[in-house]
């Protein structure tokens, strides 16, 4: 989730590292910091909250020398982007530095530990228990006591190590975050991007799960953490240039971001999907009793984040009963307010910045609501505000259209949904813990569905070529709807429009002919039959069918002109492997036009008007 870069080699390591930061920015850009080993083997670390520039400005020309070093650009995922929090962390001593990608799952009971045992931390970060643990194991041997520390460490990272005790090595170590070694002439860089390091190498080691790689002048060694047996890294050569590179090869951010999402979903549910199916959420500290005593849920949204709050109404009903209101964010905030102390809130942004989405959470907080901010970034202004703030994960979005972020916020909010039946007993145990491994599915099920894109090429082309698209769905399949219409708007500048199926003949059945394709999420649910009957209306009416059915499925085998099989998951978790089939199907009618699907005309990321 944010930029690491790594340097051992001949030249002076900052200007590598301070140059590699800017290329890594679009992955993280709250506070940066680089360490770097001075001849002598002292460290010279130097951070700044906010963008690289500012690092750059502290930094001010200033010459710093050493050989070895360390940078990082920060996504804060615990504490605020901050100064105190942005990496490089070290140990008590002052010896021992990491910088760190992703979430360490068990921190909390890491730093209880470390500072039982006297250890002072200096961070709200989970990252800083890495560099005291180090500190606690070293005996004289710094790759020992790496490993050691990292054994004891649960979620995912990306970490990149080195100390003044050891000025000619550096150490950097994955599981479940990307980290590759670059391989140039007599010089060795560690980066979570190959972007970060094409200007100078373009052979790279990419490390197994679970690698640790040991940089020395006489090359890297890879070895295994669990068990430190060596292993035979894979080499990979790129041709490509810095731009192709920061999009992962990817011939657009929309694309990288599409195919990131199992990953970001598995962010978004580590930690707080335990094992026997209960939901705890480290970032949200509310008494039970407290979630007990709530009569209603207030969701507040704009865009795709109101559709992420249909499913999470629906979700929240379903699980636990409570009644739950959904409205759009710049309505609500001019309505006469009903919520009050005994309403939980729950305001959706990507941004934590969107305008509308603040001024209704500021109106509900005014009636006493408890307000819930679900976002993407730390430190957001509503984050700040909210009286909690439940985190997305999905790492930074650079295409201006909502994917990743959009599918977390259905991740979050089903997370929050399972938890409130949980703490009011309202579901059986047994059906959480099977909808638990349903989530966990997830991901598998988006990543065959992604592996299959090539088929949906021709059929967002096809879409194109008409002036109007109708999509339906029942149920949770109806905000897929409509966030599919909605991706399909922003990205192609086609005209489409999403409804309920059983809304179809109450207006919208008029505008069918053979020139209005509809596309319809027909996927197994408990009202799968009664959209099957919705469609047999739309084939009446001569209008081309798109259905998206569950695979096995043949029932719509003759009606449908285009069958899309999606694989077989829950109906309450569908919306997140059916969302991509939208999303495909946007991105390939825009691709068809030639069209910038990163920067689509008259839209901006974060909606800080009103
Ligand atoms: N979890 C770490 C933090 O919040 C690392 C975040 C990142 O990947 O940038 O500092």
């Amino acid at each position: 989730m944010c930029g690491i870069i790594g340097y051992l080699g001949p030249r002076p390591a900052a200007p590598v590292l301070l140059e590699s930061l800017r290329r890594l920015e679009y992955r993280g850009y709250d506070s940066s910091g680089v360490v770097v080993l001075s001849g002598e083997g002292a460290p010279v670390a130097i951070k700044a909250a906010g963008k690289v520039q500012s690092l750059l400005d502290r930094i001010d020309g200033e010459q710093i020398l050493g050989k070895v070093g360390m940078g990082h650009t920060r996504w804060a995922t615990h504490g605020s982007p901050t100064f105190e929090n942005a990496h490089p962390h070290s140990d008590c001593g002052g010896r021992f530095f990491v910088i760190h990608n992703g979430i360490i799952e068990n921190f909390a009971e890491l730093r209880a530990e470390l500072q039982a045992g006297g250890h002072v931390f200096r961070s709200e970060t989970d990252t800083e228990v890495l560099p005291h643990l180090i500190e606690e194991y070293y005996e004289g041997d710094l790759v020992l006591a790496a490993r050691r520390a990292l054994r004891r460490l649960r979620g995912a990272y990306a970490v990149v190590i080195l100390s003044s005790t050891d000025p000619d090595t550096l150490i950097g170590a994955r599981l479940n975050a990307p980290l590759v070694v670059g391989v140039g002439a007599d010089e060795w860089f560690l980066s979570s991007d190959l972007a970060a390091i094409i200007p100078y190498t373009k052979r790279a080691l990419v490390l197994g799960e679970g690698d640790m790689a040991v940089l020395s002048p006489v090359g890297p060694v890879v070895t295994s953490i669990a068990d430190g047996s060596e292993s035979v890294p894979r080499v990979v050569r790129v041709e490509w240039d810095v731009l192709q590179a920061e999009r992962g090869g990817y011939p657009s951010f929309m694309a990288k971001e599409m195919h990131e999402q199992p990953a970001a979903l598995e962010n978004a549910l580590r930690g707080r999907l335990l094992s026997d199916g209960r939901v705890e959420f480290a970032d949200w500290d509310i008494d039970p009793e407290q979630l007990r005593r709530f009569q209603r849920v207030q969701i507040v949204g704009a865009g795709s984040a109101h559709y992420a709050g249909l499913l999470a109404k629906y979700a929240i009903e379903d699980l636990s009963r409570i009644p739950t209101a959904v409205e759009v964010a710049s309505e609500w905030r001019y309505r006469p307010q009903t919520v009050g102390a005994d309403t939980l809130t729950v305001a959706i942004s990507q941004s934590g910045e969107t305008a509308d989405t603040l001024a209704a959470a500021r109106r509900a907080q005014e009636q006493g609501s408890y307000v819930l901010a679900i976002s993407n970034v730390v430190g957001s202004t509503l984050a700040l505000e909210a009286d909690a703030m439940v985190n997305l994960h999905a790492g930074p979005e650079i295409c201006v259209v909502a994917t990743k972020t959009f599918l977390n916020q259905v991740a979050v909010s089903l997370l929050l949904a399972m938890r409130l039946a949980q703490v009011r007993s309202t579901a059986d145990p047994g059906d959480l813990r099977r909808l638990a491994g349903a989530m966990r599915s997830v991901a598998d099920a988006q990543q065959r569905l992604l592996q299959a894109e090539l088929e949906m090429q021709p059929l967002g082309a096809w879409l194109a070529q008409h002036r109007s698209i109708l999509y339906i769905g029942r149920g949770y399949n109806y905000p897929v709807a409509l966030e599919a219409a909605l991706k399909l708007k922003e990205v192609s500048y086609l005209h489409a429009e999403a409804y309920p199926a059983g809304e179809l003949k109450h207006g919208p059945i008029a505008l069918l002919d053979p020139g209005v394709p509809v596309v319809a999420f027909a996927t197994e649910s408990a009202t799968r039959e009664k959209v099957r009957s919705n469609i047999q209306e739309v084939s009446a009416r001569l209008s081309p069918i798109l259905a998206v059915v569950t695979e096995g499925d043949s029932s719509l085998d003759g009606l449908a002109t285009h069958l899309v099989q999606v694989p077989r998951v829950p109906e309450m978790v569908a919306p997140m492997v059916n969302v991509l089939v939208g999303q495909l199907l946007a991105y390939h009618a825009a691709m068809s036009q030639g069209l910038d699907v990163d920067r689509p005309r008259n839209l901006a990321k974060s909606v800080t008007v009103e």
